[in-house]
């Protein structure tokens, strides 16, 4: 089943006095939503003890939970330390992933710095090998590591790419941020034509089951000519995208993504506009 929720605690939680995560579950449940991420951005803090305690609350209300890991990766290092400290990043990530009881943990591939970019892909491809390598050794097969769509021109993760990336692997899946992709294409994304050619696509790229199961990024992001510049709410009415074509698509073909919204400071109540759509169509 498609699942909608915030991604990060939003402003309406702080402003009906809530402030620990693991108050949230039993807030989006009685709103109806039916999922949550954790962004693990800045880095993985959290003892086992309380990621146990979260996990429990939203197993309780039934929501799902996925994170983000820390935004700090570039698999396309050419350093060796750097690659290892990648490692730890998204280990890490995994590693309370499992405590929280979640199943999917979302990463930004990384940027090619001063190299050329399709060396930096090619550099990108031996270190996810490695990544999903370790993966498997160290447990973690029934886990999804989900590669996302970037926003930046310059950042590695256009809808190719990330197709790229997923191809090869069984457990890895495609994150799909509309608003980056339509921020890095500096308004690219007009309607309904054009969501249903970016999915078209990445079922050709991918399959009917990885498109199917996607995970969906969803906000309204201000763009330069460079793309991506910062993520604004559902009110904007310059920059987009529109959700309501996307939904509509979704619908259409049956996908059953998670779609996490990203609006700054309303992902919640953007994300239940989102659900409340689809149940109208
Ligand atoms: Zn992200």
């Amino acid at each position: 089943m498609i699942k909608f929720g915030p991604s990060g605690s939003c402003e309406a939680f702080a402003e009906a006095g809530y402030s620990h995560t693991v108050e949230e579950a039993k807030w989006l449940a009685e709103l109806g939503l039916d999922c949550f991420e954790y962004s693990f951005g800045r880095g993985v803090r959290i003892t086992e003890k309380t990621a146990r305690a979260i996990g429990e609350e939203f197993k309780k209300y039934s929501i799902e939970f996925s994170v983000h890991a820390p935004y700090f990766i570039n698999l396309a290092t050419l350093e060796e330390d750097k690659a290892a400290n990648n490692h730890d990043y998204i280990f890490s990530s995994l590693k309370a992933l499992c405590e929280f009881g979640g199943k999917r943990c979302v990463f930004h591939p990384g940027s090619p710095l001063k190299a050329a970019r399709s060396d930096a892909m090619d550099v990108l491809m031996k270190r996810l090998d490695k990544v999903m390598e370790l993966k498997h050794e160290y447990g973690f097969d029934d886990l999804w590591l989900c590669a996302e769509t970037m926003g930046k021109k310059s950042q590695l993760g256009d809808l190719d790419e990330v197709i790229r990336m997923c191809k090869g692997y069984d457990t890895l899946l495609p994150c799909i941020d509309f608003g980056h992709l339509n921020a890095r294409d500096c308004g690219a994304i007009k309607g309904y034509d054009d969501y249903k050619r970016i999915i078209d696509r990445l079922a050709d790229g991918l399959g009917d089951f990885k498109t199917k199961n996607m995970h969906v990024h969803f906000s309204k992001i201000q763009y330069t000519d460079k793309g991506e510049l910062r993520h604004l709410t559902f009110r904007d009415e310059k920059y987009g995208p529109d959700f309501e074509p996307l939904l509509k698509v979704i619908h259409e073909y049956r996908l059953e993504p998670y779609v996490a919204c990203e609006s700054a400071g309303s992902q919640t109540m953007d994300a239940l506009a989102m659900k409340n759509y689809y149940k109208s169509l």
